[in-house]
């Protein structure tokens, strides 16, 4: 009998799987709360005419597996606007639209689910017109629409640069972009260089066209705070000491409509979570995340984790990780097939382990100093579904809250719409600080993990 495999995301990892799995014989269903498919590196536009600001080396890898993804898509359930709101032990994973939600209890489920940004708290970060890099990125790509006239970015890794790069091909002035760390750091990795080099000429070639643009990029700045009285006018920034902290002396003011930041990442995994998988803290790949062996899969039965929702680590580990996951859900009950599929796959373990050897490199970069936790005042908000500020957390820390979970109970941090996906790290770091923060716990995920309407939880099919 074919096995039933739902995947949740169909990003370069979920689409990847979907059409391994499917080669293998299985019945597949795919659902993603996006109307269109690519995930985020390869999100499609809404409108005809799509700006084409990505290079001509990603725009080939997009219509390779978008082109791959649309031969298989009428021999799956393939389920645009679809949310996984729950994932439970069996597995048994609970999936809303609009109007409906539905119990699946497939044999095996792929959580795909990719990374969301991570922004660090500093006084204005709440204005109307701060944004994630990423948020930028989305409007262009799914939209075409410019996000502003004049844009500063500021943050760290790849993705600042990438998105300054692309709002500047699409005619956006990017006035100036203040980066955490020099990318020239990167060069005392040489061999991660040379096992990432498709990344890394990507990576120049981004750089080239802010040089083209005569974009002033400044390395080692931090913002201080965002101004505006209804929307972000200006922002300050300054030089820091190498641990986050601003170098009085140096601050500089910037006028802008538009302040774009990105100091990393939060793994989607909430849903391995709620399920009982296994975690760990990793800050520097995007909080905590799911513990899977070679071939995808959790210490939960029936549960594997590929691409980024395991831990960031870029489009090409996930589309060789969802193939992996693809075949080995396939086969899931199965022991011995499952063993074989590292000499049968060996290409796609090999160029998964490559590319990985490469990211750990650029995880240098996410990895935020301590001083950057400097940046709130009392004021500041941490917790925005909740508006809760850094002194409310503080009073909590101090009164013997210490765990993630009592903090919340305490402040209400973390019980947002969100789930805590935009502040439970930064509230880790607050806890953490001059402490190690290995052994800190997660908040309890709750379901629904998404907002999904009381419509749809009322009109649920069940099995
Ligand atoms: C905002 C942003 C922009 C990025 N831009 C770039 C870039 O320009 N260049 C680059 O090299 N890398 C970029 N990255 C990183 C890159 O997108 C990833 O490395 C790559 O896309 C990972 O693929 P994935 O399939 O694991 O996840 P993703 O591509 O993130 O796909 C995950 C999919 O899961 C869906 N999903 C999540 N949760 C649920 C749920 N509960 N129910 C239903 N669907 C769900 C999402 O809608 C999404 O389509 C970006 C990352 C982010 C967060």
């Amino acid at each position: 009998m074919p096995l039933h495999v739902v995947i949740v995301g169909a990003g370069p990892a979920g689409m990847a799987a979907a059409i391994e799995a499917r080669r293998r014989g299985s019945k597949v269903t795919l659902l993603d709360e996006m109307a269109r498919s690519g995930g985020q590196i390869f999100r499609q536009s809404a409108i005809d005419s799509e700006l084409r600001v990505g290079l001509p080396s990603e725009l080939k890898r997009k219509a390779d597996l978008l082109s791959g993804f649309n031969a298989i898509s009428d021999q799956i359930d393939y389920r645009a606007n679809h949310t996984a709101y729950a994932l439970f032990e069996g597995p048994e994973l609970h999936v809303s639209d609009d109007n409906c939600s539905e119990v699946l209890k497939p044999d095996v489920v792929i959580i795909a689910t990719g990374v969301c940004e991570r922004a660090v708290p500093f006084p204005g970060w709440t204005l109307p017109g701060v944004v994630n890099v990423g948020g930028a990125q989305t409007l262009l790509k799914s939209q075409g629409v410019k996000i502003g006239e004049r844009v500063v970015i500021a943050g760290s890794g790849a993705l600042p640069i990438a998105v300054a790069a692309q709002l500047s091909k699409a005619g956006v002035h990017v006035v100036a972009v203040a980066m955490l760390y020099p990318m020239r750091s990167l060069l005392v990795h040489p061999y991660a260089l040379w096992a990432g080099r498709r990344v890394v000429l990507e990576g120049f070639s981004y750089l080239n066209v802010l040089r083209q643009h005569d974009i002033l990029m400044l390395s080692r700045y931090v913002p201080l705070r965002a101004d505006g009285s209804d929307h972000v006018e200006s922002v300050q920034i300054a030089q820091h000491d190498g641990t986050g902290r601003p170098v009085p002396g140096t601050e500089k003011r910037v006028g802008c409509d538009i302040l774009a930041l990105n100091y990393g990442f939060t793994v989607n995994s909430e849903l391995a979570a709620m399920a009982g998988v296994d975690m760990t803290y990793r800050p520097e790949q995007g909080g905590w995340i799911p513990i899977t062996d070679q071939f995808c899969r959790t210490s939960c039965s029936g549960v594997l984790v590929a691409g980024d929702s395991g831990g960031l680590r870029g489009a090409w580990v996930a589309q060789a990780e969802g193939r992996i996951a693809g075949a080995v859900a396939s086969r899931y009950y199965d022991e011995r097939a499952v063993s074989n599929l590292s000499q049968e796959m060996s290409q796609s373990f090999k160029e998964r382990s490559r590319h990985q050897s490469f990211q750990k490199a650029m995880q240098q970069f996410l990895q935020l100093p301590t001083g950057v936790w400097g940046w709130a005042d009392e004021e500041t908000v941490v917790c925005r579904c909740e508006c809760v500020t850094q002194k409310q957390i503080q009073t909590a820390i101090d009164n013997g809250h210490t765990s993630l979970n009592a903090i919340k109970r305490n402040t209400r941090a973390g019980m947002g719409w969100c789930g805590g996906r935009m502040c439970m790290q930064n509230v880790a770091a607050q806890v953490s600080v001059g402490k190690p923060s290995e052994d800190l716990q997660p908040m309890t995920p709750r379901p629904v993990a998404r907002p999904i309407s009381l419509q749809a939880i009322r009109n649920q099919t069940i099995p």
